[in-house]
């Protein structure tokens, strides 16, 4: 397949990613059981700019580092990477009142939370079924459709992580 062929297939399946999150996920987000902005079991990956402005931190980086090294900064977050990772404990711009983020649609919501629950990696669709919204079955068919008849679908567990699924596309055999 050409490359433009495949950046096309890539688009494709990353709209259908979109669809799928806007029709069947996020209309489910305020109802949730268990919402992945509590942090419990997921892991939020954050920029410096990120934590600064969720958690409102006023001192500079170099001093929030060394708190959090001496643990005596935000117990959920640990450093790595040049990255910070929370866990544990809700999303401070997480309003439980309504179930919703307060930065939804702004440039410093991080780009895990809009990827999560599925989302487009290398021509393949990954899911996380820990949310509760996402159906493996009907989300192959939702993909399928949207790729067309020509190709059809594969899902497979992580063998470490089963809840973590990816959906390949394999070309369908013409019929004979
Ligand atoms: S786990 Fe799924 S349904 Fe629940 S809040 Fe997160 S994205 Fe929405
Ligand atoms: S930034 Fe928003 S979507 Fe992301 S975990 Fe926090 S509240 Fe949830």
């Amino acid at each position: 397949m050409s490359s433009s062929n495949h950046r096309r297939l890539d688009n494709e399946l990353a709209s259908a990613a979109a669809a799928y999150q806007a029709s069947t996920v996020i209309p489910h987000c305020p109802q949730c059981s268990n919402s992945c902005c509590r942090l419990d079991p997921l892991v939020l990956e954050l920029n410096w700019k990120q934590v600064r402005t969720f958690w409102r931190i006023d001192e500079a980086r170099a001093a929030f580092d060394r708190q959090l090294k001496a643990g005596q900064g935000p117990q959920e977050i640990r450093a790595g990477n040049g990255l910070y990772y929370a866990h544990g404990k809700p999303c401070p711009v997480f309003d439980e009142a309504t179930a919703s983020c307060s930065v939804y649609g702004q440039p410093i919501k991080p780009a895990g939370c809009s990827d999560f629950p599925v989302y487009e990696d290398g021509g393949t669709i990954v899911a996380d079924l820990r949310c509760e919204a996402v159906d493996r079955t009907a989300l192959s068919s939702w993909i399928a459709q949207a790729v067309g008849e020509n190709y059809r679908i594969v899902s497979k567990a992580d063998p470490d992580f089963p809840f973590l699924v990816t959906l390949s596309l394999k070309k369908a055999k013409p019929p004979a």
